[in-house]
């Protein structure tokens, strides 16, 4: 059983870390929040001091919110690629902006240290079922060697190619979601103003041309599919605020590669609107009722 140094036990790190425990890992925690930390330690694991400590373990696992913090672990005062030990694997599942954790790859590279970067699909309830998608990015060796970790706290790890690649699969992953999330609303909005009944309209396109996962898995209007967030006051699920920071992110890297993603742009500025409405804490599928009553309905 490996000695796993786990930095940002935030709402997905925190379930992640605890996956590894009950898999019989010795996991050393730490977070800016004590908190958090406490829920590691009361669970079997242990309290890092600082980040001096973490760099004493054979695998360190980062889950940190923006690429500044990730920055700011690995290449800062105390950093992580500096301090730790000759061949120490290192992991960042943060979703974080390609440069950034390029960057830090190549940092790791010149020390001869395998890493990879991978984000993960899933949300929380996915964290805490050890069901995540990891899309990683890295050399193979880095990746043959994360990946029997991944398995525990993920239920797919896919390969997506070389340092950033695993960024890259979720941003563009994400920047598609937000786009036909507001897709299918936009349809339910029409539909009803046409005097369609929801039910209704789902059963035709959730079998039909329309069909896609924010159809079918995640309906953005309540009834027909129970588990969605639509049936619970679009609690969240994964935030508007969070699909916010994707966008964002795809934004830049639209920009820095010169890629032509209007929709994507469009769908930022959509999702900026709906979170200074007050919706930010929403799930992401609130864009259906704001976008209903925008058009001049009411949310029902
Ligand atoms: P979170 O804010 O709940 O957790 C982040 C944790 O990092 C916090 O506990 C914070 O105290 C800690 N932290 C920040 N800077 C630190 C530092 N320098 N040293 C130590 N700890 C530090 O965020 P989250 O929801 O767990 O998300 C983490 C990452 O996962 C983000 O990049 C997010 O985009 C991504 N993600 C989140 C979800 C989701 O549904 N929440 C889904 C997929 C991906």
């Amino acid at each position: 059983m490996a000695k796993i140094g786990f930095v940002g036990l935030g709402h997905m790190g925190l379930p992640m870390a605890l996956n590894l425990l009950k898999a019989g890992h010795d996991v050393i925690g730490h977070d800016l929040s004590e908190k958090q930390v406490d829920q590691l330690v009361g669970a079997g694991g242990t309290k890092a001091g600082s980040l001096d400590d973490i760099a004493k373990t054979e695998i360190v696992i980062t889950m940190l919110p923006a690429g500044r913090h990730v920055s700011e672990v690995y290449l800062g005062d105390n950093g992580l690629i500096a301090n730790v030990a000759p061949r120490t694997l290192l992991i960042d599942s943060s979703t974080i902006d390609v440069e950034t954790a390029r960057t830090v790859a190549a940092k790791a590279a010149e020390r001869g240290l395998p890493m990879v970067d991978a984000p993960v699909s899933g949300g929380v309830s996915g964290a805490e079922a050890g069901t995540l998608t990891f899309m990683v990015g890295g050399p193979d060796d880095a990746f043959d060697a994360a990946k029997p970790f991944l398995d525990v706290m993920g239920a797919k790890v896919i390969h997506t190619g070389g340092a950033g690649n695993g960024e890259a699969a979720k941003i563009c992953n994400n920047m598609l979601l937000a786009i036909s999330m507001i897709g299918v609303s936009e349809a339910f909005a029409l539909a009803r103003k046409l005097g369609l009944d929801d039910q209704k309209f789902f059963d035709v396109a959730s079998t039909s041309s329309g069909q896609c996962w924010s159809m079918t898995s995640y309906c953005p209007v309540p009834g027909p599919v129970p588990t969605s967030p639509a049936n619970k006051d679009y609690e969240p699920g994964f935030a508007t605020d969070m699909m916010l920071k994707d966008l964002r992110l795809a934004k830049d890297a639209a920009m820095a590669t010169k890629a032509n993603t209007p929709s994507g742009r469009l769908a930022e500025e959509i999702y900026t609107k709906l979170s200074n409405e007050g919706y930010g804490g929403k799930d992401f599928s609130s864009i259906f009722p704001y976008l209903f009553s925008s058009l001049g309905g009411s949310d029902r």
